[in-house]
C-alpha cells in the first residue's frame, strides 16, 4: 500500500504558470477577444514549431478535421477511411463534413490503421484516408502514402495525440494534405479550454479553412460560402503562445519517462507496445493485459489512477450505426486489453518507479484466486 496518490493527470499550470497569467492579463488589457493579434502570432509560431508553412486556429480538434475535409471538397456521398481505435471525434468529424466514415482495422502491433486493410476498404466513393497518430506514435505513413497515391485519395492526418511527433523524420501534419491538432487541456500542448488548429503546406487550403471557420466570410458581412463559427479565441491563443516554448522540453520529459516505464516493464506482467518510431511523443503510455480490469482495480487500490483509451471500438459505437461499419476485431480486442498509465511532464522518476512496481506486483493468477 502506498500513501501517495498518483493522479492520471495534473492540468493546473506548473512551471509555466507565470507566463500563462501574463498572457491572460495581456489579452484583458488589450480588450480584443476574437481573431486578433494573439491568434495571428500563435498561427505563425505553431506552424514553425510543426515544420509547416501555414497554421489556422479553430475552436476544437474535431472542427479542424471536419474543416479540412470540407475544404478538400469532401462531403455528402463521399467516404473517408479511418481507424476504429481513436477518440470517437475522429469519425464524428467525417460525419460533420457530411461524409461516411469507413473503418479499416488496426495493425495489432502498432495499433494504428493497417495500410493493407485500407486497400481492401476502398470503394468507388472513397475520397480520403484519415489516419490517427495514436498515443503519440505516427501511423505507418510511407505505406499509407503508397495506397493513397495509387488510388488518388487525399490524406488527412489526425495529429490530436501527436504534437511535434515525426514519422520517419517527417513532421506529422505535413505528410498528407493537412493535419488537425487539438489543444484540449489534456493534450501534449493544452489550452485552458477548447482549442484546435489545422496545419498545412498548401496555401490555398489554409485560406479556405480560414474562411470556413469564420462563417465563410470573404469580407465583413460578406458570406461567400457556407461556413461555420469555430474560431480560436484570443485568450486561448495567448495561453498557447505562453506554453509553446515549453513543448520541446515537455516532449523530451515524456520520452524519458516512457523509457523508464519500458525498462521497468520489459519482463512483464503486461505487454508494452513497441516503439516503432523514435519520433513517438508519448501522449499516452499504454500497456496491454488480458486481465486489464483486474489490473486497473489493483492499481486503483494503491491510489494509482489509470484510464482506458479506448473502451469501445468506434465501429461498435451506437452513434456509428447509420454508417453500417464492418467489424474490426483487432481494435475490439485492443479495447478489452489496453490501459493507460500516468505519464505527464510533472511526474517524477519516483512516481514512475512506484507505478511500475505496482504493475510488476500484479499477477493475474493471484487475482483470479482472490476472487
Ligand atoms: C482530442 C481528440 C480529438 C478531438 O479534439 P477536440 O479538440 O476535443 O475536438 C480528435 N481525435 C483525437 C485522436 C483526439 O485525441
Amino acid at each position: 500500500m502506498t500513501a501517495r496518490r498518483i493522479p492520471f493527470l495534473r492540468l493546473a499550470p506548473g512551471e509555466d504558470a507565470d507566463a500563462v497569467r501574463a498572457a491572460i492579463d495581456r489579452v484583458i488589457a488589450r480588450g480584443w477577444f476574437v481573431l486578433g493579434p494573439e491568434v495571428e502570432a500563435f498561427e505563425a509560431e505553431f506552424a514553425r514549431a510543426c515544420g509547416a508553412a501555414h497554421a489556422v486556429g479553430v475552436g476544437t480538434g474535431t472542427d479542424a478535421l471536419a474543416l479540412i475535409l470540407r475544404a478538400l471538397g469532401i462531403g455528402s456521398g463521399d467516404e473517408v477511411i479511418t481507424t476504429p481505435l481513436s477518440a470517437a471525434y475522429s469519425a464524428l468529424a467525417v460525419m460533420m463534413a457530411g461524409a461516411r466514415p469507413v473503418f479499416a482495422d488496426v495493425d495489432p502491433a502498432r495499433l494504428t490503421i493497417d495500410p493493407a486493410r485500407i486497400e481492401r476498404a476502398i470503394g468507388p466513393r472513397t475520397r480520403a484516408v484519415m489516419p490517427v497518430h495514436l498515443y503519440g506514435q505516427a501511423a505507418d505513413m510511407a505505406a499509407i502514402e503508397d495506397v493513397a497515391a495509387r488510388h488518388h485519395l487525399a490524406i488527412v492526418e489526425d495529429c490530436c495525440h501527436a504534437h511535434l511527433a515525426t514519422a520517419g523524420g517527417r513532421p506529422v501534419g505535413t505528410i498528407g494534405a493537412a493535419g488537425a491538432f487539438s489543444f484540449y487541456p489534456t493534450k501534449n500542448l493544452g489550452a485552458l479550454g477548447d482549442a484546435g488548429a489545422v496545419v498545412t503546406n498548401d496555401r490555398a487550403l489554409a485560406e479556405r479553412i480560414a474562411r470556413l471557420r469564420n462563417g465563410g466570410q470573404t469580407d465583413r458581412y460578406h458570406h461567400a460560402e457556407f461556413g461555420v463559427n469555430t474560431r480560436l479565441d484570443e485568450m486561448q491563443a495567448a495561453i498557447l503562445r505562453a506554453r509553446l516554448p515549453w513543448l520541446n522540453r515537455w516532449t523530451e520529459r515524456r520520452r524519458a519517462l516512457a523509457r523508464q516505464y519500458r525498462e521497468r516493464l520489459a519482463r512483464g506482467p503486461v505487454d508494452v507496445p513497441q516503439q516503432l518510431d523514435p519520433g513517438h511523443v508519448y501522449h499516452l503510455f499504454v500497456v496491454r493485459s488480458s486481465a486489464r480490469d483486474a489490473l486497473q482495480a489493483h492499481l486503483a487500490a494503491q491510489g494509482i489512477e489509470t484510464l482506458i483509451h479506448y473502451p469501445l471500438s468506434i465501429a461498435d459505437q451506437p452513434a456509428m450505426a447509420a454508417a453500417a461499419p464492418a467489424p474490426c476485431p483487432e481494435a475490439a480486442r485492443a479495447c478489452g486489453e489496453v490501459i493507460s498509465l500516468p505519464l505527464y511532464p510533472a511526474l517524477d522518476d519516483a512516481d514512475v518507479e512506484l507505478v511500475a512496481a505496482a504493475v510488476s506486483a500484479f499477477t493475474k493468477g493471484q487475482y483470479e484466486c482472490a476472487r
